[in-house]
């Protein structure tokens, strides 16, 4: 069952939170809450719950392997994907 490795993984990370330990996104380095207070997804200044990100994204030939996978925020991954899927050139 590879399929649920990822929803499998995210399910452990949320256990380990719940746990005591703190989870850092992958991508803004903020420590990852389990879960958003409330209903909503994304709390009030909240990066939204935990995600499981794809380092080198699948699009890009990334694979499922842990090795490719951390985690990361709701709206981190969500930000990371739009500016991958864009191709724009960042000159900063
Ligand atoms: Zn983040």
């Amino acid at each position: 069952m590879v399929m649920s490795s990822l929803s499998f993984l995210r399910r452990r990370w949320i256990m380990m939170i719940q746990d005591g330990a703190v989870i850092n996104c992958g991508i803004c380095g903020e420590p990852v809450p389990a879960k958003a207070k409330g209903s909503n997804r994304i709390c009030k200044g909240g990066k939204g719950t935990i995600t499981v990100d794809h380092i080198f994204p699948k699009s890009w030939g990334g694979s499922n392997d842990l090795s490719n996978l951390q985690p990361a925020h709701l709206l981190c991954n969500q930000q990371k994907g739009n500016r991958l899927g864009k191709h724009s050139q960042g000159g900063r």
